[in-house]
């Protein structure tokens, strides 16, 4: 019998994986590799880097325990040939094998390469997703416009989590509006489980530190979970520290803690180290037991099984230009800032110096702090997907792009949201303590001092008039900027077009 590769990449760290179950040990050899080319397409963030080297070690290590015969490739080994399709044709020419199995990759640029690789390749769909590419299309065909909530109560019912008969549990679909409470300052709350170090990580730090330096982040400490054992009690943590709290505090920011109730799961489950179906079962059981409520429950699986589940059917339903959609037509270069460079905007400087030490930030400060300026701003939204995908542990394109070009810049024309996530300081101050410790005054709208939010968000529904005016959710917004008497407003766009010309310069804003 003809032996045959069978691809593992990065993110496909998942023992059920499509790839081996339609694979041999007897017969097949597993492709594992650590390439320059995936480490570089995007300056990734050193903890990034390091959180998959180390995990992808430990699981070859697992598969080679568990009978399968694993060609592994290190970043320094000496052939290595550091492309995914190179490494792939080396171990072809090392064992005769003549076609490659594989699991579709979570990216475009991947699934091109496999198919213009010269070898044949077959590519098994990724089914550790509740949507297949098939039952998304399918839900999606004939609807004038796609809306997660529907998408979720679908998937509600075909799970049947948090459902009593065919009604949801507590009469709602949704407890959004419980979940809007901002946080106080509170010392006792746990925050993530975190890892020392153990000899692979350890070495894979040290690989990543020789090999990749000069990058954006931090590398050391170094605490992420890196192997299914470790992401299983870093879950437990937070189903019995976290989770009761977490619908509450889901959109609160503050300077002094950056995770607050977050679960901050999504580099494992994005990797493959913790199955989605299982996670919600899990959170599920917490209500049924007592122990958390239904609003924190049903936000937390509403995350997973609705947005997560739906951004990648976007993805993969929008065809492989969709990361470089523009429809707002946004041309700002990535101001520097957004790689450390210093700022008096507080909440900016928090988010970004968190990003650089975690490679973390919550969902929050991506959509309201980063991802709301750059909109406002006009910042080039292709320039920002590149930052976005680089910069976060859990960023793989499938779920990043629509995530930033489509729910935070709105430069899909609004394939994943009906309106804009736009807002003035007022959002930020209402939900975090950023502008207590701030240079610029958040109650002030115009004039020396006032917060530039304020500013660029009046900038930008003037200049983006024709298309938003019309929105039904937008038109409170427009009545409102519409009553300010003209010298008002001719004051905001001024103040708005000087802090814009003082950016474009590069000066410290
Ligand atoms: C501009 C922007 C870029 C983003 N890029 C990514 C990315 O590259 N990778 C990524 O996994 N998430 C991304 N998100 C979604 C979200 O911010 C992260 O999933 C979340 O912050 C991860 O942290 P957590 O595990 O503590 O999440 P929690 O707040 O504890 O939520 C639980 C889980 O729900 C899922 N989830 C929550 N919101 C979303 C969402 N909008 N889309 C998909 N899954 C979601 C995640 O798997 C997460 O682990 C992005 C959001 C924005 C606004
Ligand atoms: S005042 Fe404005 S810039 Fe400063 S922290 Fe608040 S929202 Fe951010």
């Amino acid at each position: 019998m003809v032996s045959r590769l069978v691809l593992v990449l990065g993110d496909q760290l998942s023992p059920g994986l499509s790839a081996l179950r339609n694979a041999d040990p007897a017969r097949d050899t597993i492709v594992m590799a650590e390439v320059m080319a995936e480490a570089s397409y995007v300056r990734h963030h050193p903890k990034k880097i390091a959180f998959t080297f180390a995990a992808m070690r430990k699981f070859a290590a697992r598969l080679t325990a568990d009978g399968w015969r694993v060609a592994y490739t290190r970043l320094d080994d000496p052939g290595n040939s550091h492309s995914i399709v190179g490494e792939l044709l080396r171990r072809a020419g090392e064992t005769g094998a003549q076609q490659v199995i594989a699991t579709e990759p979570g990216e475009w640029r991947l699934i091109g390469a496999l198919e213009a690789a010269p070898i044949p390749v077959t590519q098994h769909p990724d089914d550790r997703f509740l949507c297949s590419h098939a039952e998304f299309d399918a839900w999606a065909e004939g609807r004038k416009s796609l809306r997660m909530e529907y998408f979720y109560r679908q998937t509600r019912r075909k799970t049947g989590l948090l459902m009593e008969g065919d009604k949801p549990a507590g009469g709602k679909w949704n407890y959004d509006s419980e979940n809007r409470k901002p946080a106080a300052d509170d010392l006792f709350r746990q925050g993530p489980l975190q890892f020392d170090p153990d000899e692979t990580v350890a070495d894979v730090l040290d690989l990543v530190e020789a090999r990749l330096p000069d990058r954006f982040g931090t590398l050391r400490p170094f605490w992420f979970a890196t192997d299914a054992d470790q992401a299983e009690q870093a879950l437990d943590h937070f189903m019995r520290h976290s989770l009761p709290s977490f619908g509450d505090y889901q959109d609160a920011m503050l300077a002094g803690d950056r995770f607050l109730y977050h679960a901050v799961i999504s580099p494992y489950m994005n990797a493959g180290l913790l199955d989605p179906l299982d996670i919600c079962r899990r959170a599920e059981a917490e209500y049924h037991a007592g122990r958390a409520p239904l609003n924190a429950v049903e936000g937390f699986i509403r995350q997973i099984i609705g947005w997560r589940e739906f951004v990648r059917g976007i993805y993969f339903r929008e065809g492989p230009e969709y990361p470089r959609r523009n429809a707002l037509g946004h041309d700002r270069p990535l101001p520097a800032l957004y790689w450390g460079a210093d700022t008096d905007m507080n909440c900016l400087s928090h988010a970004v110096a968190q990003t650089r030490d975690e490679a973390y930030a919550h969902h929050i400060q991506r959509l309201m702090v980063t991802g709301n300026f750059a909109l406002l701003a006009g910042i080039d939204p292709t320039a920002l997907h590149e930052w976005y995908l680089a910069v976060y542990a859990d960023a793989y394109e499938w779920v990043e792009a629509p995530n930033t070009v489509g729910m935070s810049q709105f430069a899909d024309g609004g394939v994943v949201g009906s309106k804009p996530y736009v807002s003035s300081g007022a959002y930020i101050n209402r939900m975090s303590d950023y502008c207590r410790g701030c240079r610029y005054s958040v109650s002030k709208k115009t004039g020396d001092g006032a917060c530039p939010f304020n500013l660029l968000y009046w900038h930008f529904l003037n200049r983006h008039r024709a298309r938003f005016e019309d929105n039904p959710r937008m038109g409170q917004m427009y009545r409102t900027w519409d009553r300010m008497d003209a010298a008002r407003q001719a004051a905001v766009l001024e103040g708005a077009e000087a802090f814009l010309f003082r950016l474009d310069r590069g000066e410290k804003i």
